[in-house]
C-alpha cells in the first residue's frame, strides 16, 4: 500500500449515448470497452497510450 496509481475520476460514465457503464478509475477511455471498440477511428482521440512514457 501507500503506492499511488495514476488513476481517472471516480464514476464517470460511457460517452456512448445511452450507455450507463460506469468506467473504471483505471480506464482513461471516455468509453467503456464494449464501445471502444465501436467508435470509428477518427473520433478517437489521437492520443497514444504510450505518449507520455
Ligand atoms: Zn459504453
Amino acid at each position: 500500500m501507500g503506492k499511488i496509481l495514476k488513476t481517472s475520476a471516480e464514476g464517470r460514465k460511457c460517452m456512448f449515448p445511452h450507455c450507463t457503464h460506469i468506467l473504471s478509475i483505471y480506464n482513461h477511455e471516455a468509453y467503456c470497452h464494449i464501445h471502444r471498440a465501436h467508435i470509428p477511428q477518427e473520433q478517437k482521440p489521437k492520443i497514444s497510450p504510450h505518449a507520455n512514457a
